[in-house]
């Protein structure tokens, strides 16, 4: 240590404490980065390495970048998921004795930025905190910044299911003990690639008991806990806006692991990872930030509670009614300004004049938005109209003080309105009269010299200044001008009366800059009060929005109300929400399904290509729709709440966690049948493709049948093994569909319609065909086919085999019996009769033994 300057000093014992960040260590207009950082920095931000002392015999890397263009800079780190600690001088350099004091003042984080340019509008930027528990329980704390949003879950469903939770919102930072066990941290990390960062401190601060005055799990408060000291850590200023911590219950909302989520594409696409092709892209016409953020929010919890999902029907329902009066209210709401947003910048200080004038001028559309949903004639809609309170006051105190075109520098006056503030009129009558003299004294001068070209300038440099062309010089008169400046054609004077008059203009300037900065920051401050009253305000402006963003894409897709029943599901010419948009008009094929309590599962056949996953997934995205609130894409839909939604589809590699596409599959399978209820929705397509035949089959069927028997969800299978079918006969609850296709001139015509009973055969070489693979190709495929199919016995001994929990009555299967003697049959009937142990079946077992053995007879 000794060998470094007193600063480099100072400089390592900061960074000592910031050891996970940038340090930007403020040095009169730079910020200076130095060592590792240094070394860092210049390679990520494309800067000049450096060296400070390098007369030394070991010179510290350094680099820096200007404090005025420090934002981009900061924002390049951030979006890379680094953190920068701000390092300010907190004294004046002049009263310092020795080295000037420094401090970080503040920490930017992915989850914690707050600059508008950083933060995404349709985006909510999460910091969330996992906590884990002796009893196995986790509990995870989310947090907004920006927003000042809190809310907090408690998961009791072990790891896997943090994981679930967390996946696909827009967390950016996640803080966790440094005791987390390593294997967890490694997932975060993998799974998630989210930045960690710890925080071991869970002594609840008690500033911030407001916060969460209900909440009385020890659980919660120490997970929340751990979050709050770490934005205190980074933040180091008062966090006004934050709001009461809510507690998710999870069991209120329709769970959608995140399987699900990625599978069914809710809000963005799997391969582009971006919003166009998702649900979200479909569904959302909000017209504002705030409206576009909660709209996400609801896709990822639909709800469960039956009245709470038709309330919001209900309001969709008065929108889409009255049109007119809805078109004027998302007009109304496009000049509504991001209020949610707006009250953290407020609390953090650092709003503008501008930010005022759009805030006034969003609440002055509050009052008109009130009167039109006054005119809808559904109650659910008049009673929104009820919950939007506008501060009046602030209205009338904004519409009094701040001009209505204010700059967007706070510093430079022009921004406190006339009238507002006695001193400050004062101030500006001293420097307009002055001004108002030195337009007289251009004249007065003019006429005086008789120099008609004769002007008064002012710069900076020199003031007010007397302006005369080199062609008129003779005219000045002698002794009263005093010269100043010489210009290539000009020469400037100036007289001690514009000098006087001069410093009292400026005088006045200054003295009124200076109070209009006091009076808006004093304002700003008072502000603050009205915070909670603002996020209120947003927030039912926001339902609003989502509402009428409903009723607007129901009114343009002919989406229907869905109603619900007790048990079964039955949707009439139902569409794929996202499909339908993509292909022309009217060329989507609606199709019709029905589900009960005994017809769960369907199994689906089908060439490839014919619609099968199009189908299965129509189904997961309309219960979606509905239980969110909106209508569905259906002529008529009746439905079943669905508690928990699980798919398997598609052969998507979980690349970065860097598991084979089986083991992914097995997974998914297994998630679904531990978790699914009777309740539940469960979308298998093709499973068991990632393996040999004989072994995938056998897994797809035994699957088929542990839902069958165990797990009794409402159930959509589809398969490219005919074999499957078969099972209709065998489980009483599944009934074979097909997509229909047909052949046409030796090529497969997709009619993407779904019917009763099993496909007859797989079209894949006609797909092939349509593939255009070359022709000897596709003919050397038809014969081997046709050979395979000549085997088929023995294909189907082993799906017997593998079905049969009697394995002596292996034999039965049809095709071995074709061959053998009818007397021979009977004999063997009469055996396997003798074999059975009754003692050993169920009663049901018994059945389904004495249907097998008839069918042989
Ligand atoms: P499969 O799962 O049977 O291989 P997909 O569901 O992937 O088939 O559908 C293949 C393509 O067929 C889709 O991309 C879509 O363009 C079209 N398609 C599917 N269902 C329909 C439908 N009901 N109406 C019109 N086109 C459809």
């Amino acid at each position: 240590m000794s060998r470094y300057t007193p600063m480099i000093r100072q400089y390592l014992e900061i960074k000592a404490a910031h050891k996970d960040a940038f340090l930007f260590f403020r040095l009169g207009d730079f910020y200076e980065l130095f060592f590792e950082d240094a070394i860092k920095a210049a390679q990520e931000l494309e800067i000049t390495l450096t060296k400070r002392d390098s007369s030394q015999q070991d010179p510290i890397p350094m680099c820096g970048v200007p404090y005025h263009s420090a934002s981009n800079y900061i924002k390049t780190l951030i979006d890379r998921g680094y953190k920068v600690a701000i390092c300010e001088q907190v004294e004046d350099p002049k009263d310092a004795k020795g080295i000037v004091k420094r401090e970080v003042i503040q920490v930017i984080t992915p989850g914690t930025v707050m600059d508008a340019s950083m933060l995404s509008e349709e985006n909510n930027n999460y910091i969330a905190s996992v906590s884990h528990f002796e009893d196995g329980k986790f509990v995870i704390c989310y947090n907004d910044l920006s927003t000042g949003e809190n809310s907090l879950a408690l998961i009791t469903q072990g790891w896997e299911a943090v994981i679930h939770e967390l996946f696909n919102q827009p967390i950016k930072e996640i803080v966790i003990a440094t005791n987390l066990p390593k294997e967890y941290q490694e997932q975060l990390k993998s799974r998630l690639q989210i930045t960690l960062s710890y925080q071991d401190e869970v002594n609840f601060n008690a500033e911030y008991r407001g916060l969460c005055e209900n909440i009385n799990d020890k659980r919660l408060m120490e997970g929340f806990s751990r979050l709050l000291n770490y934005i205190q850590y980074t933040q180091k200023r008062s966090l006004d806006h934050l709001q009461q911590a809510k507690v998710i219950k999870l069991k209120e909302y329709m769970s959608l692991d995140m399987y699900s989520k990625r599978n069914l594409e809710l809000t963005e696409t799997i391969i582009r990872k971006g919003k166009k092709g998702s649900l979200l892209w479909v569904l959302d016409k909000t017209v504002t930030a705030m409206g576009s953020r909660l709209l996400k929010k609801w896709m990822e919890r639909p709800l469960l509670n039956k009245s709470h999902i038709e309330k919001r029907h209900q309001i969709v329902e008065g929108f889409l009614i009255g049109f007119l009066e809805r078109n004027t209210i998302r007009e109304l709401l496009k000049s509504v300004y991001d209020m949610e947003r707006l009250s953290g910048r407020i609390a953090f200080g650092n709003v503008n004049a501008r930010d005022l004038i759009q805030l006034k001028r969003s609440l002055q559309k509050i009052p008109g938005l009130k009167e039109v949903l006054r005119q809808f004639s559904d109650q659910e809609v008049r009673l929104l109209a009820d919950q939007l309170s506008v501060p009046l006051e602030l209205v009338d105190w904004l519409e009094a003080s701040i001009v209505d075109d204010p700059p967007i520098s706070i510093k430079e006056g022009a921004i406190i309105k006339d009238g507002y503030h006695e001193q400050l009129d004062q101030y500006r009558d001293a420097s307009r009269n002055g001004k108002k003299w030195i337009t007289e004294l251009e004249s007065k001068e003019k006429d005086a010299t008789g120099i008609r070209s004769l002007k008064i300038g002012y710069n900076r440099v020199f003031g007010y200044y007397i302006e005369v062309t080199k062609a008129n010089l003779h005219l000045v008169p002698e002794g009263r001008y005093e010269r100043k400046q010489t210009l290539a054609n000009a020469e400037r004077f100036i007289t001690p009366e514009l000098k006087e008059k001069e410093q009292l203009i400026l005088e006045a300037e200054e003295k009124s800059m200076d109070l209009e900065y006091d009076l808006f920051t004093g304002i700003r401050e008072e502000i603050k009060a009205y915070i909670p009253q603002l996020q209120h305000l947003a927030e039912v402006v926001s339902t609003i929005d989502v509402l009428q963003s409903f009723a607007t894409v129901s009114e343009e897709n002919n989406y229907k109300r869905p109603t619900f029943t007790n048990n079964h599901v039955k949707i009439t010419n139902g569409r794929h929400p996202v499909v339908e948009q993509v292909m022309s008009e009217g060329t989507f094929v609606p199709n019709d399904i029905y589900l009960d309590e005994k017809q769960c599962i369907l199994l689906i056949t089908g060439p490839n290509m014919s619609g099968k996953s199009t189908f299965m997934r129509q189904l997961a995205l309309t219960i979606v729709m509905a239980q969110i609130g909106c209508f569905v894409p259906a002529d008529e839909a009746e439905m079943t709440i669905f508690d928990k939604i699980f798919t398997r589809i598609g052969a998507a590699d979980d690349l970065v966690s860097g598991q084979s596409t089986f083991m992914v599959e097995m997974l998914e399978a297994k998630h679904a049948l531990t978790h699914a209820t009777k309740d539940s929705l469960i979308l298998l397509d093709e499973i068991g493709r990632g393996t040999s035949t004989y072994d995938g089959m056998a897994l797809a069927q035994a699957i088929v049948e542990y839902i069958h028997h165990k797990v009794h969800a409402k159930t959509l299978f589809s398969t490219h093994y005919h074999e499957l079918t078969t099972l209709e006969d065998e489980l009483d609850r599944l009934k074979n569909i097909h997509v229909r296709a047909e052949e046409y001139e030796g090529k497969v015509v997709f009619l993407h319609q779904v019917q009763a009973g099993a496909a007859d055969r797989s079209y894949g070489i006609h797909v092939a065909k349509l593939a255009e693979l070359p022709e000897p190709l596709i003919e050397r495929a038809t014969i081997i086919l046709h050979e395979l199919e000549n085997k088929d016995e023995t294909h189907h001994d082993v799906v017997e085999e593998t079905t049969n929990p009697q394995s002596q009555l292996s034999f039965f299967s049809e095709e071995q019996l074709s061959y053998t003697e009818k007397n021979d049959k009977e004999n063997k009937i009469i055996q396997a009769l003798k074999n059975i142990n009754l003692l050993e079946l169920t009663p049901l077992e018994a059945m389904n033994e004495l249907y097998r053995l008839q069918k042989h007879v």
